[in-house]
């Protein structure tokens, strides 16, 4: 994957990120959507942005494998409508970028060194991605 990463400054030692593809389908039930009412699939590029300045005591900021773990193995191959936290809110690219910063630090929040996850871009096309970045 040659992604672009947008810049986002901070003074964290380490800075790492994860990137994965997932393919799943979702529809998007409002008039609003158009053709995306209709049951479609993507291949989504997801890149997750993790930072701390404490390694753990295996030298890890956080496990690479861990993180794909976290987010392929709940999504890819499934239509996302069908899981709870997208009940409420459709999953559209900005919802799925939201949810899964969610899933991500809540796990970061558990570990010895408590990094945190500073960014978490989801790519739905080759021309349409969301930038999430949580609020202090
Ligand atoms: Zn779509």
């Amino acid at each position: 994957m040659n992604t672009y990463f947008p810049f986002t400054p901070h003074a964290f030692r380490y800075e790492l990120h994860k990137e994965m593809h997932l393919s799943a389908a979702h529809f998007i039930p409002a008039e609003s959507a158009g053709k995306c009412q209709r049951i479609h699939g993507h291949t989504y590029q997801i890149d997750l942005m993790i930072v701390g300045d404490e390694l753990d005591a295996n030298g890890f900021l956080i496990d690479f494998k861990l993180l794909k773990s976290i987010v392929h193995d709940r999504y890819d191959h499934t239509l996302l409508n069908e899981h709870p936290e997208f009940r409420v809110l459709h999953p559209t690219t900005e919802v799925m970028a939201k949810t899964i910063y969610t899933f991500i630090q809540e796990y970061l929040d558990g570990t010895s060194n408590k990094p945190s996850c500073l960014q978490v871009i989801v790519r739905e096309t080759p021309t349409s991605y969301v930038v999430y970045r949580p609020k202090k």
